[in-house]
């Protein structure tokens, strides 16, 4: 297992952390030990890795400068698993009362084989409320020899008495660029050969989580061998690459409207996912936007960068490019390309042929590229691209992709079939206009949902679903708070009376 044989040995090699890691090497470099550390975070991001490295920092012979030697006796001991005096609990099998007692009589003892006892305490979350009763009498008086690790991916299902106690630790989603740099470096060792743009995807769909971008790694090396192409990653992953994205984006290139409308076309015509199509063309339009702000390059779409560059408004149009895909909302019909056909006109032909137009957006042109006064517009301006999802969209949006990666089958009943009623406060209302999958949801899909807008919002919902009028139209009202914005990132400045 690759993921088992490349897990940092030291707090300088936990990936994406830095923060923690920098406080931790400090405190234990000063001789500062806490009696609880609580670690949370999203799955994979390095938890109890670092959990084992503090394991070992506490009970090393030969600490330097806040790291573990992994040499001596202690050190060896628990990277073999050998050391009686750590304890891994897993309180997701271990939940109840009778388990915690057991653990708080065995404390009582001094520990045998090293300087202190380490009990590390998995998904402490899962306790039941009398385990968590028994845990907090002993997080009060600990004995002196004794060191609590908490890790959990739902910090919110943790009392607050609890929490009170640790010294609290929270750990990020990994950034995709140090998680590309990890995979790249593995690769290295491994003999491997992937291509940065393989790894960079394999990045992208592990969500900030290192330990499933390492397991998609590994699988796709076991499915291609040890030179996979970007096509097998990306084949591995269920993620087909389709040569008509890059297709797509040329003709956006080159103003080319009528090349555009007939991909859209032949991919509705395929019967592909357009959504996931056009996904994949905001990621292009993304990278060339990068590269031509930053005066980078963009491998395997080099040709495609050379053609935004010879345009003297490569930036407004990419802009305009990036945040018209990105609010195409193909949730009403998951098979018409329309949204994509609409998004491209307005691209290359300008905001003129844009659907309620808001006069709000016009006026929240990026300012370095702003026409004068009567100066007739480029194609593809970016005012045209000012407008982003709602909160409550993209909410919807990522709702519906987390609940694709844990039940797909599930999953496709919150596919375009519903709406963010409410999603503040304890309880999620989504509206259905079809008495089907609100009853699937309501039913088999509830705690997937529940769940998955837990982590999304990070707290705990209480999910209501409602019969709403149906009104032909997705509800898309255009929020200024968000506009602003979406120009803000883009690196513009409002204007008007505004500013
Ligand atoms: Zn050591």
């Amino acid at each position: 297992m690759l993921y088992g044989k490349w897990r940092p040995k030291g707090f300088a090699e936990v990936v994406g952390q830095d923060h923690i890691v920098r406080t931790l090497k400090n405190a234990l470099a000063t001789g500062q030990v806490a009696h609880a550390y609580l670690f949370s975070g999203p799955r994979g991001t390095g938890k109890t890795t670092t959990a084992r490295i503090l394991a070992r920092a506490v009970n090393c012979q030969a600490l330097r400068d806040g790291e573990p030697c992994n040499a001596c006796g202690p050190c060896r001991a628990i990277l073999g698993g050998s050391a009686l005096d750590l304890i891994e609990m897993d309180a997701a099998s271990n939940r109840g009362i009778d388990d915690v007692r057991e653990l708080r009589e065995k404390i009582a003892y001094a520990p045998s084989d090293l300087a202190r006892k380490v009990y590390l305490l998995d998904e402490v979350h899962m306790l039941t409320e009398g385990a968590f009763n028994a845990l907090l009498k002993t997080l009060e008086e600990p004995p002196p020899h004794a060191i609590f690790i908490l890790a959990t991916t739902d910090l919110h299902k943790v009392p607050a008495t609890i929490i009170s106690r640790c010294q609290r630790y929270d750990f990020h989603r990994v950034p995709n660029d140090a998680i590309v740099d990890r995979l790249a470096y593995i690769c290295d060792q491994e003999g491997v050969a992937v291509p940065r743009e393989g790894l960079l995807a394999i990045a992208v769909q592990s969500r900030g989580g290192l330990r499933d971008a390492i397991t998609m790694l590994e699988q796709a090396i076991a499915r291609y061998g040890a030179a996979p192409t970007v096509e097998d990653i990306r084949a591995a992953l269920g993620q087909v690459h389709d040569p008509r994205v890059e297709g797509l984006v040329r003709a956006l290139l080159e103003s080319d409207l009528a090349a555009a409308l007939d991909i859209a076309r032949s991919v509705a015509d395929d019967g592909l996912d357009i959504a996931r199509f056009t996904r994949a063309a905001v990621d292009i339009v993304r990278q060339l936007l990068a590269a031509v702000l930053r005066d980078g390059s963009a491998p395997d779409i080099d040709d495609l960068l050379a053609l935004a560059r010879r345009r003297g408004d490569a930036v407004p149009l990419l802009a305009a490019a990036l945040s018209e895909l990105a609010r195409a909302d193909f949730r009403l019909d998951p098979a018409s390309p329309i949204p994509l056909e609409i998004a491209c006109a307005t691209i290359i032909l300008g905001p003129a042929v844009r659907p309620a137009a808001a006069p709000t957006v016009a006026a929240l042109a990026p300012a370095a590229t702003r026409p004068a006064p009567g100066a007739s517009e480029p194609p593809g301006r970016a005012a045209s691209g000012a407008g982003a999802l709602s909160r409550e969209e993209r909410f919807a949006r990522d709702l519906y992709e987390h609940c694709k990666m844990v039940n797909p089958s599930h999953a496709m009943w919150l596919n375009g079939s519903f709406e963010v009623l409410q999603m503040d406060g304890d309880e999620l209302i989504l509206g259905f206009q079809r008495k089907m999958p609100l009853e699937k949801v309501d039913t088999v899909c509830r705690t997937m949902v529940e769940q998955q807008a837990a982590a999304i919002l990070g707290r705990e919902v209480r999910l209501t679903v409602k019969l709403v009028e149906g009104t032909g139209q997705p509800k898309r009202a255009p929020r200024r708070g968000h506009l602003v914005e979406a120009v803000k990132s883009m690196g513009g400045r409002p204007v008007g009376k505004d500013s």
